[in-house]
């Protein structure tokens, strides 16, 4: 690997990655300036520059050691990590940290009138991708014999071209695959955005900006999992609101002046609450409850 000073982060130029990544690099304290051509990004606070490509090329880059992290989905990361092992290599990049956004899933989905009722009825079928080696790896663990039709886009509109009879495509609202008509049978793969390293340790400085990086950036990931959850409740009713929360750690209970009975509690929580949640938790008893964001913390 060549030996540089400063650190390459290929990121998304434009598409459903791009600005949630260059949010989560600005959050982690990296700043670049625009360039003219807006492919190359200098780095003003560290040594850390940025690379606009498009989201396929991420993986080769990492690979040829052009770039040494890269923010892309796990379907295209683990895509070509599968067409190295299916030629018997070992692929030069990993997946290094969940990032949490550009959530969807790599699924099949079928015409109204195809009866599915388990992978096998699938053999003999034709189904259309830009994810051949996932599906055939995905094919092969089912033990059925199916037609890989690789297509580079518009995959959804094969099967009325008369050029598959399913698909194998990215969902995740699910209106591409209603408005034309297609029923999602079958989830091969939940992908997100991931942060993608080469698959062996730098052996320059850059290990130890990514090892500096790598640090903040699970710093910001946590902070942006967790709310802080605030309520009063009686003390008959504290367990089993407990045991509602999605708590990190065990709650803080303080005692309210002048009540006998109430307590107020506080709790780090992960993740979102749904207005579902919030009900049940109301309904076990609590009041006044309020969900905080959590701006920064130090574990
Ligand atoms: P590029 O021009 O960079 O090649 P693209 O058209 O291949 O862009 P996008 O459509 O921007 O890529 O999708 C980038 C990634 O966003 C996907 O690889 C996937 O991980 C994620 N994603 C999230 N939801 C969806 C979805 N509904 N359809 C497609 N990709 C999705
Ligand atoms: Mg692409």
């Amino acid at each position: 690997m060549k030996q540089r000073d400063r650190l390459r982060i290929a990121a998304q130029k434009s598409g459903r990655l791009s600005e949630a990544g260059r949010d989560l690099m600005a959050r982690s304290g990296l700043r670049f300036r625009e360039s003219r051509d807006r492919l190359f990004c200098y780095g003003e606070v560290e040594p850390v520059d940025l690379l606009l490509v498009r989201d396929d090329d991420i993986p080769g880059l990492i690979a040829e050691g052009v770039c040494d992290l890269g923010i892309v989905g796990r379907n295209v990361l683990l895509e070509q990590q599968l067409e190295y092992v299916q030629r018997g290599e070992v692929a030069p990049f990993q997946e290094l940290r969940r990032l949490g956004f550009g959530r969807c899933r790599l699924a099949l989905a079928v015409p109204s009138e195809f009866v599915y009722q388990d992978p096998t009825s699938l053999a003999g079928c034709r189904i259309a991708t830009s994810y051949p080696a996932l599906l055939s790896d995905w094919l092969r663990k089912q033990d059925v014999q199916a037609e890989v039709v690789t297509l580079s886009g518009s995959v959804e509109i094969a099967p009325k071209l008369g050029k598959a009879d399913l698909i194998c495509d990215l969902v995740s609202t699910g209106a591409t695959l209603a408005a034309n008509q297609l029923r999602e049978v079958a989830t091969l793969l939940e992908s997100e955005a991931v942060l993608a390293a080469p698959a062996e340790l730098m052996l320059d400085d850059r290990q130890t900006i990514v090892d500096r990086l790598i640090k903040r950036l699970d710093g910001v990931l946590q902070v942006r999992d967790s709310k802080l959850i605030m309520l009063q409740v009686d003390r008959s009713a504290l367990d089993q609101v407990i045991h509602l929360l999605p708590a990190a750690n065990a709650p803080t209970i303080m005692a309210i002046d002048g009540s006998e009975q109430a307590v107020a509690l506080h709790a780090l929580c992960r993740g979102h609450f749904s207005w579902q949640q919030l009900e049940d938790i109301q309904r076990a008893g609590a009041r006044g409850v309020m969900i905080l964001p959590v701006e920064q913390m130090l574990a």
